[in-house]
């Protein structure tokens, strides 16, 4: 008897490539498979990422015969030393980073909860090869400059942890106290994320003053439109934040909440997270779809407090997008 699968015979392609021809031109179309679940067996890794899950422990392998220290311990035999056993040792949590780690802040949908984050590799103590990791910050948004090549630190522990790579990640032991960086199994939920670094403004001069008020009265206007426009409401629907915003020349609140969105000139008592942008025409800019908010953050000319927040920014840069396409129609 024939046994069945899991997904149904009837949705899974024929191995093989077609030509389809679109205004005269020949374009070749392949069958592949994209995205599916398996199962798989973590085999000689097994004892590797038992260790993180379960012990919070970071594991290498060590040649019985040169000494050499993998991490991760990817290699049951040395290939330098005529495959001598290597043996599973315990590193620290502490280490280098080997490269300044690219940011990644638009991720595929499989990565998007993560986003933004560093990928960068890490050599901890004890550790003579390097480990693929994310990294983040507690200081606010990930940016350019915080983990650059030859930044210490610290390995962090998930509180939910399945034995995945993701179990794990770093941050900057700077951002540490002493204490913290020696603890081993250090978990993502001791760490104060709270207390995120803002930028210092300057005093507003009485032009600065005039600026913010002329563009504060542009982005009110630029609000109530988008607050009446199906298209960008929808950018913003079953979503709710309070952000504070703070500039040189004042600071206002932009209340999202479920398709509404709002500027008050008031202090939020408990706001989601805090914006920071010295001229108020970053962010006007950017809502008036003269250049991404997005690109304001990254080049570093708006901060927000929370590095996850980069999410709420993604959707006001579409609002901004969505109004300026459903006018033009
Ligand atoms: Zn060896």
């Amino acid at each position: 008897m024939k046994k069945k699968k899991v997904i149904d015979e009837i949705y899974i392609p024929d191995v093989g490539s077609q030509v389809e021809t679109i205004d005269g031109k020949e374009y070749l179309i392949t069958n592949d498979a994209m995205y599916t679940f398996f199962r798989r067996t973590k085999g000689e890794f097994s004892a590797f990422f038992l260790a993180l899950k379960n012990e919070k422990r970071l594991l290498g392998c060590k040649c019985t015969k040169c000494g050499i220290v993998r991490v991760p311990p990817f290699l049951t035999h040395c290939p330098d030393c005529n495959f001598a056993p290597t043996e599973m040792i315990e590193v620290e949590q502490v280490g280098i980073m080997n490269s300044t780690p690219p940011i990644t802040y638009f991720a595929t949908s499989l990565f998007q909860h993560m986003a933004p984050y560093g990928r960068g590799r890490v050599i901890f103590r004890g550790a003579d090869t390097a480990m693929s990791i994310n990294l983040y910050t507690t200081t606010g948004i990930l940016v350019p400059g915080i983990i650059k090549k030859g930044t210490e630190v610290k390995l962090i522990f998930r509180d939910k942890r399945i034995g995945e790579m993701i179990d794990v990640f770093c941050v900057p032991t700077a951002e540490l106290t002493q204490e913290k960086i020696n603890k081993n199994g250090l978990q993502e939920s001791e760490i104060d994320w709270e207390t995120p670094q803002e930028p210092s403004l300057p005093v507003a001069s009485e032009e600065d003053s005039n600026q913010y008020r002329k563009a504060l009265d542009e982005m009110k206007d630029l609000i109530e439109d988008m607050n009446r426009n199906e298209s960008a409401r929808k950018a913003i629907a079953g979503w709710k934040r309070d952000i504070q915003v703070k500039t040189r020349g004042g600071q206002f609140a932009i209340m999202i909440d479920d398709g509404d969105i709002r500027l008050t000139e008031s202090v939020v008592s408990s706001p989601d997270f805090i914006m920071v942008c010295d001229d108020i025409h970053s962010l006007l800019d950017g809502l008036a779809y003269r250049g991404a908010i997005t690109d304001s953050i990254i080049n570093k000319k708006i901060w927000i407090s929370k590095n996850m927040e980069f999410n709420t920014i993604f959707k006001l840069d579409r609002m901004a997008r969505f109004l300026v396409r459903s006018k033009k129609v």
